[in-house]
């Protein structure tokens, strides 16, 4: 079955359009967490930012920034937030890949909050951990 965004794309289902190309899409989020916050998607269906292919993914984040750049210029936006939820555990509720651009005019939104809090990093090996990583990136 096709997900939600897919049907979108297709004209299935209505959207509030700020931009459109051959690749790229980006649609007012239905539930506005701050004003302007809108999603930006590829058109050919990928499940997410991980597995999305880097050509379209580089299209992508482009319209991301260019709206970015546009809502601090006409709405007034203070910040914005870049956001792609991958998987359910990280709040992925539609399984199409997209990026959200949420305008910040507070410090403290009432709708959207991020916390961060390091853990004790004394029981991790840094460099080690770097190192890990570093070894499976794609090249
Ligand atoms: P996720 O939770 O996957 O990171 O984000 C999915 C987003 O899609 C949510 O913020 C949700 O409000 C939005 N959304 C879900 N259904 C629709 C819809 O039919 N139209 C629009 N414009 N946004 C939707």
């Amino acid at each position: 079955m096709k997900d939600i965004f897919c049907r979108i794309i297709d004209g299935e289902i209505p959207s509030s359009k700020v931009y459109e190309d051959d690749d790229v899409l980006a649609i007012l989020d239905i539930s506005q967490i701050t004003k302007g916050h809108t999603l930006v998607m590829p058109k050919k269906h990928c499940q997410d930012f991980l597995s999305c292919p880097q050509e379209i993914l580089h299209k992508v984040m482009d319209v991301a920034q260019r709206i970015g750049q546009a809502e601090m210029l006409v709405l007034g936006a203070v910040g914005v937030n870049i956001l792609s939820n991958v998987g359910e555990i990280a709040g992925q509720s539609v399984i199409h890949f997209h990026v959200h651009v949420i305008p910040r005019y507070l410090s403290q939104e009432p709708g959207f909050q991020i916390t961060m809090q390091s853990q004790d990093i004394a029981a991790i090996d840094m460099q080690d951990l770097a190192k890990t990583i570093h070894e499976k990136m794609e090249k």
